[in-house]
């Protein structure tokens, strides 16, 4: 590993932040707020290749790593524009198809993903399992050759922009007991596929849905991968998600201290400028050290994860995810204070913050998930559940 990024990994980070600045966070708002979607920054973000950055070149993808996919995400976030769907289509889909998919699911996916024509959502949380992903319920059965799906996921993000969703589910053979998922990628004009959308406080673009699918009917090569030793499978989705997580978190955390910063330097009502009262600096120093900090870990997450040392990425990864979460909370609860009135105004965007920061440590695991993972597979404490 090296602490040094090459000259194209300095290129993208140059070209990502351009673009997204040229949108900003005044767009990004405006969109949320208007309840309309971020399509002209999407598809100009697949255009230039960013979305598919991480998906193989054979298929449309650029051919690099999660390395860069992060920085992706990071950059944009840093600029104001945190699109949750890279997170989903990209990191989760796109890897897991590129892995574990056939040649005809690869080349009927893989490209849309990467150039943003295909957005792809992801399902897995349910109303009765949440955390425990071991308690879905969502069950396929073979019809002939097809498959029958049947349950109801929640929180499921852009289903409403998504051309189809990866739908986490178990076989009717193994409908208990511990998770062997089956992965399957069901378009979302399939009859039988429903979504109501659940009504947020986050000023966000992208929204989120209850899907039901009452007895879905799709093609045998609607399943990804094996239908019965999906775990793996499903963790070469969800590490890189939590990097993203841990990215789009570390980019919020630089734009509330950039946001402080500028305002601190300038904002006076004694002698000097308010930055230079250590009640203010120190503080935002403090945030600067630990969005640095997680920043490392993600770096680490995924330089180990493109290495293919699956099993350190899971742990850096979740070390990174919880890392930049809090570092992120604090970094924008801080930013609003050094505003004063004008950190809860329309005008200075900075409370719009404040609940998706609380994102990170909720989603796509909690907080309490990741100190659960640490202490058992970490310091091999014993479990509570
Ligand atoms: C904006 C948003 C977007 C999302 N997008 C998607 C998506 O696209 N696709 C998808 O599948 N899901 C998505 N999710 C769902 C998300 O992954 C879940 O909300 C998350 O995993 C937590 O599950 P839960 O909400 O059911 O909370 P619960 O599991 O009910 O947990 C509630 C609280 O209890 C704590 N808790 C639970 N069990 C334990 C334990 N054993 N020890 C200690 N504490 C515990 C949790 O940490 C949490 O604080 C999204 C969620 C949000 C908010």
């Amino acid at each position: 590993m090296s602490f040094i990024e090459t000259e194209e990994q300095k290129a993208l980070r140059q070209a990502v932040a351009a673009m997204a600045a040229n949108y900003g966070q005044d767009y990004y708002l405006e969109k949320a707020r208007a309840g309309q979607h971020t399509t002209e920054l999407w598809s100009e973000a697949g255009k230039l290749g960013f979305i598919g950055v991480n998906l193989p070149e054979a298929y449309g993808g650029g051919g690099a790593g999660m390395y860069e996919l992060s920085l992706v995400m990071e950059e944009m976030s840093a600029n104001g524009c945190a699109l949750l769907m890279m997170v989903v289509s990209p990191a989760i889909n796109g890897t897991i198809i590129s892995k574990f998919g056939t040649e005809e699911q690869k080349k009927r996916w893989i490209p849309g993903i990467a150039d943003g024509s295909i957005t792809m959502a992801f399902a897995i949380t349910e109303p009765d399992a949440g955390s425990n992903s071991h308690r879905i319920t969502t069950t396929a059965r073979r019809d002939g050759s097809d498959w029958i799906i049947k349950g109801q996921k929640t929180f499921i993000s852009g289903v409403d922009q998504a051309q189809a969703i990866l739908v986490v589910g178990r076989t009717e053979d193994h409908k208990t007991g511990n998770l062997k998922p089956a992965l399957f990628v069901i378009p979302t004009d399939t009859p039988g596929l429903h979504w109501t959308k659940i009504e947020m406080e986050l000023v966000s673009p992208e929204s989120q849905f209850q899907v039901f699918l009452d007895d879905v009917r799709v093609p045998a090569d609607a399943l990804v991968g094996s239908e019965d030793a999906a775990i793996a499978q499903l963790f070469a989705g969800l590490n890189p998600e939590r990097i993203m997580g841990a990215a789009s978190a570390v980019g919020m955390g630089r734009f509330a201290i950039n946001k402080a910063v500028d305002y601190v330097k300038t904002r006076q009502v004694w002698k000097t400028p308010i930055g230079s009262h250590q009640g203010l600096s120190h503080p935002l120093a403090q945030n600067h050290i630990e969005i640095e900090l997680a920043k490392l870990m993600m770096q680490k997450a995924a330089t180990l994860y493109d290495a293919g040392d699956d099993f350190g990425a899971a742990e850096a990864a979740n070390m990174a995810k919880y890392a930049a979460g809090e570092a992120s909370v604090r970094a924008v609860d801080q930013a609003v204070q050094s505003l004063g009135g004008n950190g809860l105004t329309k005008e200075y965007g900075i409370a719009a913050a404040v609940t998706a920061s609380k994102l990170a440590r909720i989603a796509p695991v909690s907080r309490e998930m990741i100190l659960n993972f640490v202490a058992q597979t970490s310091l091999g404490l014993p479990r509570s559940y």
